[in-house]
């Protein structure tokens, strides 16, 4: 059964075809620059396997349309192909990263979805709209393939009201919709049921922090396989500080700043979404580049690093006092993945809560999910490379009872 996992960005898309008969991914890339004058394809055949194959094509492409009808001709063509034709393809998984309080799991698409994910757009106008343009191109370049919208915000559907209601006027929830929806749901709930899975444990009665730590970064509690709380908002700007995103700051520095520089709302936005952060802090905003300045003694790389570490510790002991007793705390993405001293430095002086790594077994590299702590540490810490096109793929394949 061959699925078709697609993320749309604004200029871009990322996709993904996968074999789930054995898990494998036949081929993955990116479309990049789409309506810029020059714009790049990157199409990779057995990607990760002895015989992956990389190509790549620079030259425009005026929409999405014409970048995804690339792709579609590429994975049938000779030299590229990976199937016979597109009727292979069983489904198209998208994700899309705000469902509102409209979808608490993924669904199906028709007219009347597209329509509600297209309303959806002001709570995140970014990401929804070329969404609904991806959807929309892909549904035409496919007429007799099944569409279903994975969210991003479904695996937060379960916090309670404490959790997801900010203390401002009621109306503005019940007019607004001002809210806590979290994000990176899909990483969230792929790597908590992949740890229960991993410690042989049922997900009910197994209570699990979840440090989803890449570009943008999110902490989970979950309960029973439910999330019960996580650091993101309204928006992904909220939480942990992140490589170019301030995370939580104190509201009264938008006034504030505003009053003392002049600066708009737009302005204030762009620097907190944009500015701020590993970037704002130190002008670095990869933790490799962060590490190296580190090395050198750069005073505000190894700042900012303390800052992060202390951030995410926060949400740690948080989340810790939220489920009452955690058996495992789970590192994922691309720094929680590949950087060692980013998790030891998160997680000293944890051991009072039952958090011991072992630096030894924290060291090792691997591409596998693994245990880091140390024998006889209460709560099991594990690395769990996160995995969303086949988490998409799977919800895909539930939606459609294929
Ligand atoms: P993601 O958003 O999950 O793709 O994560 C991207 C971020 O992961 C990069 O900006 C880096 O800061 C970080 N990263 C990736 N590889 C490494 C590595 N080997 N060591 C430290 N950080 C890394």
């Amino acid at each position: 059964m061959k699925i078709l996992v697609i993320n749309c960005g604004s200029s871009s898309f990322k996709y993904q075809l996968l074999n789930m008969d054995d898990r494998s991914v036949l081929c993955s890339g990116l479309v990049e620059r789409i309506g810029a004058d020059m714009g790049s394809l990157t199409y990779k055949k057995a990607p990760g396997s002895d015989v992956e194959r990389k190509f790549t094509e620079q030259r425009p492409f005026a929409d999405h349309a014409s970048g995804m009808s690339r792709v579609m001709e590429m994975l049938c063509a000779p030299e590229t192909g990976v199937i016979g034709s597109l009727s292979e393809i069983a489904a198209c998984g998208h994700r899309v990263v705000q469902g509102g309080e409209e979808f608490t799991s993924s669904v199906r698409i028709d007219a009347h979805v597209l329509d509600v994910i297209r309303k959806l757009s002001p709570l995140a106008p970014l990401h929804n709209p070329p969404s609904v343009q991806g959807i929309e191109v892909s549904m035409n370049l496919l007429p007799n393939c099944p569409s279903v919208a994975v969210f991003d915000t479904e695996f937060h559907a379960s916090m309670p009201p404490s959790a997801f209601m900010y203390p401002i006027p009621y109306a503005m929830y019940e007019e607004h919709r001002v809210r806590r929806y979290g994000f990176h749901g899909t990483s969230h709930g792929y790597v908590a049921r992949k740890a229960a899975k991993v410690m042989s444990r049922q997900e009910t009665g197994f209570n699990v922090i979840t440090c989803h730590l890449g570009n943008g970064s999110s902490i989970s509690a979950v309960r029973d396989g439910k999330c019960v709380d996580t650091s993101m908002g309204l928006t992904p700007l909220a939480g942990v500080m992140m490589g170019t995103r301030s995370g939580d700051v104190d509201p009264a520095i938008l006034p504030y700043l505003a009053g003392q520089t002049g600066m708009g709302m737009a302005e204030l936005d762009s620097m907190l979404n944009r500015q701020s952060g590993f970037l704002g802090v130190c002008g670095m905003n990869d933790m490799r580049d962060i590490h190296a300045a580190r090395e050198k003694g750069d005073a505000k790389a190894e700042l900012a690093f303390a800052m992060f570490c202390h951030s995410i510790r926060k949400y740690i002991g948080a989340y810790y006092a939220v489920l009452g007793r955690v058996d495992a705390l789970v590192f994922t993405a691309g720094i929680g993945e590949n950087d060692d001293l980013a998790r030891a430095g998160i997680c000293e002086g944890l051991e009072g809560l039952g958090i011991t790594i072992d630096p030894a077994r924290n060291a090792i590299r691997s591409g596998e999910a693994r245990k880091i702590s140390q024998q006889g540490s209460r709560v099991r810490v594990l690395v769990i490379p996160t995995n969303e096109e086949i988490a998409i793929a799977e919800s895909t394949m539930k939606v459609l009872g294929l």
